[in-house]
């Protein structure tokens, strides 16, 4: 996301194509301030080092995730990603740690159970709320927790406790497929309906 005034801008899992990235970036004449990642499963962490190379950005991880960074040939080889190069400092994600680009502040919610160090990114502006939610919640769906350290009653706690707070307007940005929002999330959810 970026800050329109000052030009500059946080990337939430450079996961896809370094090309488009930058791309876009220099479409919109954007300097980017920091690479955040919402977990370290491989199609989240693919452009993270061509971007660090390119931006000279700092690039982050929640630490309890790591194990899973260094483990990428392994999940290269098992879920049939190709081996992304490895980026050379990560630095620590903490929870409530904030992060700032121009006038965006975005905050660190830690909500494990996809992968241990799985955090959500949360904003709030002018233009509304919004949380990135990585693989934790999806529209009418919550993320796996069948991989290397999932846990599906921390993610139940997680999106109880961390992301059910949040207020209905909130817009969520889920790692994958559409964008909706806390409140649909809230009445049409199964997974959330369960954990009533
Ligand atoms: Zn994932
Ligand atoms: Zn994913």
């Amino acid at each position: 996301m970026a800050d329109e005034q000052s030009q500059l801008a946080i990337v939430v899992d450079p996961g896809g194509d370094f090309e488009k990235i930058r791309e876009l970036l220099d479409e919109h004449g954007l300097t980017v301030s920091a690479i955040v990642h919402t977990h370290t499963h491989i199609d989240h962490v693919g452009a993270t080092a061509p971007l660090q190379e390119h931006t000279g950005a700092e690039a982050h991880i929640h630490e309890a995730d790591r194990f899973l960074y260094d483990m990428l040939p392994v999940q290269s080889a098992l879920l049939g990603v190709p081996l992304p190069r490895k980026c050379g400092v990560l630095g620590t994600l903490n929870d409530g740690f904030s992060l700032h680009a121009g006038s965006i502040e975005l905050g660190v919610l830690h909500t494990p159970g996809h992968t241990p160090g799985s955090v959500s990114f949360y904003t709030e502006g002018p233009d509304g709320r919004f949380v990135f939610t990585g693989d934790t919640l999806f529209q009418r769906g919550i993320g796996r927790t069948d991989l290397w350290g999932g846990d599906s009653s921390a993610i139940g706690r997680s999106l109880k406790e961390r992301l059910m707070t949040l207020d209905d307007e909130t817009l969520v940005i889920p790692g994958h497929g559409p964008t909706t929002s806390i409140g649909d999330e809230r009445q049409l959810n199964p997974f959330l309906r369960r954990l009533r």
